[in-house]
C-alpha cells in the first residue's frame, strides 16, 4: 500500500468481507494465512448468525458482505432459501465435503464438524452405561444431567435433529424428560457444564466435543484437570450417528467478488486448512482423517448423523416452541 502510494497510483488492495458467527482464534490463524498465501485482506464482522442475516437483509444490494459463515447448517439452509446467498460450483470443494453435509445446489459447504457429545464423569458412569441422547431422559439419570441454555443454538440444533428423527410428540416427551432430569437450571456455555461433572454437580454433560479438547489443552493446569476426570461419548453410534454443528460457509447474494469468495471456500477445505481446526480448536476435519490431530485420534471416529441433517433448519423453530413449553431455560 506504502510503495503503491509512492508512485501515485490509486491502488486499492482486495478485500474479502467475511460475516462469520465464529469467533476463535483458530479462524485469526486461518485468515492471516489466506492473506499471506493470496494478497486478499480479510475482513470480518463478528456477530450470533441471525443479527448476520438481519444485516444481509437490510444491507440488501449495498451488503459489502462476499461470504456468510454459521455454526450449524440450519441457519445457512434458511439464509439460502430466503436469497441471502449464491450457489456456486467448485470441483474442489464437491470433492473435499461429504454430499450429504453440503448444500445440494451449492449454497453452501461445510468445513469442520463438532459432534454434540455427552461428557460423563469417569469415576460415576461406567461404560455402556450411557449410549443415546435417549437416555438422558430416563428416570435414573434424575438430577445427573448439565445443559446449557435452550436459547443457544446448539441446544435449538440438538433438538430439532430429534423432531426430524422421532417426530414432534417423541421430542418434547425427550425433553420434558431431560429437563427433570438437570442438576440445575441452565447456565454458562459448554466448557462449565464439563467442569461441573468433574466437580461432581452431576454425572453427565451434552457438549460440544471440542470444548473438551480445548479444557485438556488449556495452559491452565485446574483446566487440564477437569478435563481428565471425564470420559467422552459419541451418542447413537448404533443408530443414526451422533448430531453434528456443521460449520458451514457460503457466498453473500450481492458479493461482486465471487472469485475471491470461492478461493475463499475451497482454502477452508484445503489440508493446510484442516490441520489448523483439528490442532488447535480441536474440530473435526470434513473428511474425518482423524490422523491429523493426535487429540483427534484419540477419541476416535464418530459417525455424524447425516439422516436428520438437512432437516435442522426447518425444525428449528419447533424446537424452540417445545423449549418453551416443557420450561427447559
Ligand atoms: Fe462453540
Amino acid at each position: 500500500m506504502y510503495l503503491a502510494l509512492c508512485f501515485g497510483q490509486v491502488a486499492v488492495a482486495e478485500e474479502l468481507h467475511v460475516y462469520s458467527h465464529r469467533h476463535y482464534e483458530a479462524d485469526q490463524q486461518v485468515n492471516r494465512l489466506f492473506t499471506e498465501k493470496t494478497g486478499i485482506e480479510v475482513k470480518v464482522v463478528n456477530a450470533q448468525v441471525d443479527q448476520l442475516m438481519e444485516r444481509l437483509r437490510s444491507e440488501g444490494e449495498a451488503s459489502p458482505a462476499d461470504i456468510l459463515i454459521a455454526v450449524d447448517a440450519g441457519r445457512l439452509q434458511r439464509a439460502a432459501e430466503e436469497g441471502l446467498l449464491q450457489a456456486v460450483e467448485s470441483e474442489i470443494l464437491k470433492a473435499a465435503t461429504p454430499e450429504k453435509l453440503r448444500s445440494s445446489e451449492g449454497y453452501w459447504y461445510p468445513f469442520t464438524l463438532r459432534a454434540r457429545a455427552l461428557v460423563v464423569a469417569k469415576e460415576r458412569v461406567k461404560s455402556g452405561e450411557l449410549m443415546d441422547y435417549e437416555d438422558l431422559a430416563k428416570p435414573e439419570w434424575r438430577g445427573r444431567v448439565l445443559s446449557r441454555s435452550s436459547t443457544s443454538g446448539y441446544s435449538q440444533a440438538l433438538l430439532a435433529s430429534i423432531v426430524a428423527a422421532k417426530g414432534e410428540k417423541a421430542a418434547m416427551t425427550w425433553a420434558r424428560g431431560v429437563e427433570g432430569n438437570l442438576a440445575r437450571p441452565p447456565q454458562g456455555g459448554d466448557r462449565d457444564q464439563i467442569k461441573a461433572v468433574a466437580e461432581g454437580l452431576a454425572d453427565v454433560a451434552i457438549t460440544n466435543s471440542y470444548y473438551l479438547g480445548l479444557l485438556l489443552n488449556s495452559s491452565d493446569p485446574k483446566e487440564r484437570a477437569a478435563g481428565k476426570k471425564v470420559r467422552m461419548i459419541f451418542p447413537n453410534a448404533a443408530g443414526r450417528g451422533t448430531h453434528t454443528n456443521v460449520s458451514c460457509a457460503g457466498v453473500a447474494k450481492h458479493s461482486e467478488n465471487v472469485d475471491a469468495a470461492k478461493k475463499y471456500l475451497e482454502f477452508l477445505v484445503s489440508d493446510e486448512v484442516q490441520k489448523i481446526y483439528a490442532t488447535s480448536s480441536f474440530e473435526h476435519p470434513v473428511s474425518m482423517d482423524i490422523s491429523i490431530s493426535k487429540q483427534l485420534e484419540e477419541w476416535g471416529e464418530f459417525k455424524v448423523d447425516e439422516e436428520t441433517f438437512q432437516e435442522i433448519g426447518k425444525y428449528t423453530p419447533t424446537a424452540i416452541r417445545i423449549f418453551d413449553k416443557v420450561g427447559w431455560k
